[in-house]
């Protein structure tokens, strides 16, 4: 774990290698992905039925999940869990549908009507991680803007190693109206959703968070169909001043820490003493934590406390990290809220911990990572939508701006162009 303070005469090098810090896996996965597309687009169920055999230890007559088996899991659920569910889903579907924008068409000065209509995907994937843990919360964060945004076929696939599932995984997926299941994951799934097999019929995007294996494949079929975005691992920064309780904040570190042994957690804080207690109590619950080996190993390898003189002196730093998710445990957090560019969520106030955001805030936990805040956003309903745009020129306004257009063409030395605006101008001269 780094300790930086501003006032160093090296903190500017230590601060840069830390953003420059890549904590992706290094293995090389491309040559496997590769292979198993291939196989998967060329003899489709039957190379997901073997990789899902040799990576998941499962071979099922099929791996289209029957109505009855998703209900009878989902069943298995407690009341606690699903009265959660429910909420978390009310919550999430709430926020998406504010997200829901509005078509353009007006008329302008020349006559010609224009505008942009907004069309939902017609089928999308979704991609629910199965491998090493389970995640009924991301089938409600992929699943319900996809419903939202008026998705007609939502296919879920989610692996079932060794025939299990969590019941909650399919209690998710009942609440959040998801029927066409498959239990297959990792690269051959995502295959089998871009390429179809006889069994599935293909999407047109595919979206989810998921190992090494799915990242790469995602990559390697996007074009064919379209994805979301990459996930890396996850990633927490938190700004906090002295007046908060060091244990609330070492339990928000660690709430990332322990996602991934390359996810990272920072601290920014304008005391040394309460660094220190942080620092103290993050060691304190490791010793007893059950996910401490993973926590343990990012908290270590990539986990930072920064010293500032000033909280303000908190946000260039934080745009150039541009981190997944922002705690802004402070009096006043939308002071520094506004003037933050670059961050995939914000948690503002001494009562927001990031992991409300992960289940039921309502914003969505698919973020970006790896300092793709700069330039992207989180998932949205505009991830699962998209733009027509129109125009209808009658008779006077081709008059008004054909002319133009015809010069343009001829200026780019396209005859055709030209010609198909020219005829029409000619005609409507003749009338
Ligand atoms: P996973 O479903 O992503 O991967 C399991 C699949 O990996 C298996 O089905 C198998 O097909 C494939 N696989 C495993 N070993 C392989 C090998 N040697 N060769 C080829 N394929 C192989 O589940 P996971 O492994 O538990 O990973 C889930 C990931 O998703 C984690 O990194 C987790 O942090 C991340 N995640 C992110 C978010 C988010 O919102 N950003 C949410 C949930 C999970």
């Amino acid at each position: 774990m780094l300790v930086l303070k501003t006032t160093d005469q090296e903190f500017s090098t230590r601060f840069q290698s830390l953003v420059s810090d890549r904590r992706e896996a290094t293995v090389d996965v491309s040559g496997t992905v590769r292979d198993i597309l291939a196989h998967v687009k060329t003899h489709g169920d039957a190379a997901v039925q073997e990789y899902t055999s040799r990576f998941d230890h499962y071979s099922p007559h099929s791996h289209h999940l029957s109505a009855a088996f998703i209900s009878e899991q989902a069943a298995k659920c407690s009341d606690e869990v699903k009265a959660a569910l429910e909420l978390a889903a009310a919550r999430i579907s709430s926020f998406h549908q504010k997200q829901l924008p509005q078509d353009i068409g007006y008329t302008d000065a020349a006559g010609v009507k224009l505008g942009l209509n907004w069309v939902a995907l017609s089928q999308v994937g979704i991609y629910v991680p199965g491998g090493r843990a389970s995640y009924p919360s991301s089938v409600l964060m992929n699943a319900l803007p996809a419903k939202i945004a008026g998705v007609e076929r939502i296919v879920m696939t989610v692996p079932m190693p060794h025939g299990e599932i969590n019941p909650a995984v399919l209690a998710a997926a009942q609440v959040a109206g998801v029927t066409e299941i498959y239990s297959i994951g990792g690269a051959q799934a995502v295959g089998a959703l871009a390429y179809g097999t006889e069994t599935i019929t293909p999407v047109d995007k595919i979206v989810g968070p998921g190992n090494a294996y799915v990242a790469e494949a995602k990559r390697q079929v996007f074009g064919t169909v379209g994805i979301d975005s990459i996930a890396g691992p996850s990633e927490i920064l938190v700004v906090a001043d002295r007046q908060n309780n060091p244990e609330w904040i070492a339990w928000d570190l660690l709430s990332q820490a322990e996602h991934d042994p390359s996810a990272q957690s920072i601290l920014i804080t304008d005391s040394e003493s309460f660094a220190q207690q942080v620092i103290g109590t993050v060691e304190q619950i490791l010793t007893t934590l059950p996910t401490t080996k993973v926590a343990s190993s990012s908290w270590q390898n990539h986990g930072a406390v920064i010293i500032v003189r000033d909280l303000a002196e908190s946000i260039p730093l934080l745009n150039q990290l541009a981190p997944e998710h922002v705690e802004l445990c402070v009096d006043n957090p939308q002071l520094l809220a506004s003037q933050i560019k670059c961050a995939g969520s914000l948690f503002l106030g001494r009562y927001t911990p990031e992991a409300i955001g992960d289940y039921l805030g309502g914003p969505n936990h698919v973020l970006p990572t790896s300092r793709s805040a700069r330039f992207a956003s989180g998932l949205s309903v505009y991830d699962f939508l998209k733009r027509i745009t129109y125009l209808e020129c009658n008779q006077a306004a081709l008059q008004k701006i054909g002319q133009s257009a015809v010069t343009l063409a001829e200026t780019e030395g396209l005859p055709a162009h030209a010609g198909s605006v020219s005829v029409r101008l000619q005609a409507l001269r003749n009338e």
